[in-house]
């Protein structure tokens, strides 16, 4: 699971577990590593914590993939996933027909984003649909307003959208590119708003929200902004290493985009549902978007689903051209699947009567100022996050432009110290990421700290080693 280039730094933390050589084609993983490593095979969950097959416990520092919002075996989830199951395990939301508890569900995330007034939702299966539907759905309606050449997206550098050929196009990062022949040719990439690693000298973080935001005005009046019809973003970048927005930026942002007629997604499926302590990231950085992206924590993960939220003016060109357009032909078989939107009622249900976001916003500070102490490192470049979310990025002599050779896998040998005492958490490179349960106790807070701050020790020793040589 941990890559390193190096042979002699490939790391096997995982017990002899008669997995190795498996039949699966698994997802990001490499071929040497399924056929020559043990995979973890993960049987059980608790809590905030997983065992693997061999009993081994962890506490899921990622919430699976920034997902479990409400940890394991949490019993309401699955009793709303049985009594549907039971009751009605599957129909499909095709030719107006569908079930109720894809109705209730789309009322109740109306309901539920406040950011500004949002018009309709359509359900898909994952993050990944979800942006892919975004950028048909937003073709569409320039199709339908007799707009035929407004079809480029612009997303930014190091964002992740997802893998499917939309998304990972939308995507900033090389892997998803490279060897794939993507990004697709409408797609452009402006910067990455990350201000420890892109500012210039002596420049202030409002400042390079300001230069950003001019970029990405260049951009759009070099393109034509006749040619351009929306803007993607995370409100803090996830994969791409947790990079929460510069002062200023969204704000900046915004007033090109509105400048330029472009219609702006909000990509919240890690940030929707109180991972940064607002229920959603467009009330933490004022953003209006006129679309929005959410999966993940919509049912905690213990169904696959997806959504896109669209605007009311979205939906009214649509809807009063449909004359015109016919059907809106987009759809997937499991599009508001009931068995998802049941499990995804409840779990909303849960967020607001356990006020999940007063619970985030109670342990929120402890985790940050827990982890930040560590900023210090001489192996840290950066520590940064906000809510229950947090990223680390190893660099040597604490600066941006002196990366760690990548053949020592810097990233996963923290990982592998992570896991070895029992923690697992998210590696990209020399960045690691934390995104945990956001029903954790302050004990477990404490026992994420100790552990990242044991992991953090030992990878400091391995690289002193690694320099001697
Ligand atoms: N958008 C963002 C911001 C994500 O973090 C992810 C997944 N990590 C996706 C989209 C894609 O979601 P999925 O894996 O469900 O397709």
């Amino acid at each position: 699971r941990y890559f390193s280039s190096e042979p002699s730094l490939q790391v096997d933390s995982t017990e002899e577990n008669g997995f190795k050589g498996h039949g699966m084609l698994a997802p990001f993983t490499a071929g040497w590593q399924s056929t020559d490593l043990n995979p973890l095979v993960i049987e059980r969950s608790e809590g905030s914590y997983v065992y693997d097959i061999n009993g081994k416990k962890y506490i899921d520092a990622l919430a699976g993939l920034w997902s479990t919002a409400l940890g394991g075996n949490e019993p309401r989830l699955i009793k709303a996933a049985t009594d549907q199951l039971n009751k009605l395990p599957f129909y499909h939301s095709f030719w107006n027909r569908t079930t109720k508890p894809s109705l209730d569900l789309a009322n109740e995330i109306l309901g539920m984003f406040t950011a500004r007034e949002m018009g309709k939702v359509f359900f898909t299966n994952s993050g990944s649909e979800a942006n892919d539907s975004q950028v048909k759905l937003v073709w569409y309606y320039n199709n339908a307003l007799g707009r035929p050449n407004k079809k480029k997206f612009i997303a930014r550098s190091k964002s992740y959208h997802g893998s499917t050929l939309i998304s990972a196009s939308l995507s900033g990062l090389p892997a998803l590119h490279q060897k794939f022949d993507l990004p697709a040719p409408f797609v452009l990439h402006t910067d990455c708003p990350h201000y420890w690693r892109f500012h210039l000298p002596d420049e202030m973080e409002e400042e390079f929200a300001t230069r950003l935001a001019t970029n990405l005005e260049n951009l759009i009046l070099k393109e034509g902004p006749e040619t351009i019809a929306a803007f993607i973003a995370e409100p803090v970048m996830g994969a791409g290493g947790v990079i929460p927005p510069p002062k200023t930026y969204f704000e900046k942002i915004q007033a090109v985009l509105k400048k330029y007629d472009i219609l702006l997604i909000a990509d919240e499926v890690i940030t929707a549902f109180g991972r940064l302590g607002t229920m959603f990231g467009c009330d933490m950085y004022n953003i209006k978007p006129d679309l929005v992206s959410i999966a993940k924590a919509l049912s905690s993960a213990y169904m696959p689903i997806g959504a896109i939220l669209v605007s009311p003016e979205i939906t009214d060109v649509i809807y009063s051209q449909s004359n015109k357009l016919g059907s809106f032909a987009h759809g997937f078989t499991y599009s508001g699947h009931p068995v998802s939107c049941a499990v995804a009622i409840e779990s909303l249900k849960i967020y607001k009567e356990r006020n999940i976001t007063e619970h985030v916003q109670k342990i929120a500070p402890r985790f940050q100022e827990g982890i930040k102490a560590f900023s210090g490192n001489p192996i840290v470049g950066e520590i940064r996050g906000l809510g229950l979310i947090l990223g680390t990025e190893f660099v040597d002599k604490k600066s941006p432009n002196d990366p760690f050779p990548a053949e020592w896998g810097v990233g996963s040998l923290f990982g592998a110290e992570c896991e070895k005492r029992g923690m697992l958490i998210r590696v990209a490179g020399d960045n690691i990421m934390l995104s945990p349960p956001l029903i954790m106790t302050p004990d477990e807070v404490e026992e994420i700290i100790t552990k990242y701050g044991d992991a953090l020790k030992a990878t400091e020793e391995r690289i002193a080693e690694l320099k001697s040589k």
